[in-house]
């Protein structure tokens, strides 16, 4: 395993290595049937730049990664024997950058999704299960009960931002990278960069 000394000494705390009380809780995926798994580290970046750092590390040392947003993963994709890049902590819900739209953390889970939208009389189609990672189902698809009338979670996306293998941060949209952005809306999680965060258009919700 690459020494991750620099590694540690730029995220600090938010590196966690198996000697951390919090290792187990860290490295748990939704379905223990990945709990054979152990990463050798779990970054729980809270920042782009911690996002990029993490890809540089990975990038120059050959480790394995793993993108992790909401660790429900049918197929364990979000846990590596390498780094685990958990963007939890990057769950911040606000204001998109065209009315209508909501800008989500990739970081966020539906059930704070939810709640952080019905304060402002608004929704998105996604799914029914609370802790699932809104990136993880964006990416893939989602599917949920109002998919009929509102169509699935990854028709929403107006804008991602990732972070691509390189390190460079791009925000994709319909004009911009616009393959980029096709490719995240179904294309599945992990596969063309470390998502940051994810613009949505919103509906008002019903009464
Ligand atoms: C109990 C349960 C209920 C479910 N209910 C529904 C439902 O109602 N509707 C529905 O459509 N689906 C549902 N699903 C499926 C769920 O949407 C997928 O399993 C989804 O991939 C989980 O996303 P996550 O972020 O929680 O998982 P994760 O395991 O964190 O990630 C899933 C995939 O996305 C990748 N990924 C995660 N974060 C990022 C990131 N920041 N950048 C790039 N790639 C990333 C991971 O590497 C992995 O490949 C359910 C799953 C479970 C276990």
């Amino acid at each position: 395993m690459a020494d991750l000394a620099a590694l540690k000494r730029a995220l600090g705390d938010r590196l966690i290595v198996p000697s951390n009380p919090q290792y187990p809780s860290a490295a748990q995926l939704f379905d223990p049937r990945f709990d054979g798994v152990h990463p050798a580290a779990i970054a729980r970046c809270a920042s782009t730049s911690d996002v990029q750092r993490c890809l540089e590390f990975v990038r120059t040392t050959g480790t394995p990664l793993a993108p992790r947003s909401g660790g429900h993963s049918y197929g364990g994709y979000s846990t590596t024997s390498g780094l685990v890049i958990d963007v939890g902590p990057m769950n911040a819900i606000g204001p998109g950058k065209s009315p209508g739209t909501a800008r989500i953390g990739a970081g966020a889970r539906l059930t704070d999704v939810y709640a952080e939208l019905a304060a402002s009389g608004t929704s998105i189609p996604a799914g029914s299960c609370p802790t699932v990672g809104i990136t993880g189902l964006a990416l893939g698809g989602g599917i949920g009960v109002v998919g009929r009338k509102y169509g699935l979670t990854c028709d929403a996306i107006t804008a991602v931002e990732v972070v691509t293998a390189g390190g460079e941060l791009v925000r994709c949209d319909e004009n911009t990278e616009p393959d980029l952005f096709w490719a995240h809306r179904g294309g599945g999680g992990g596969n063309f960069g470390v998502v940051t965060a994810l613009e949505f258009r919103t509906t008002r919700r019903e009464a």
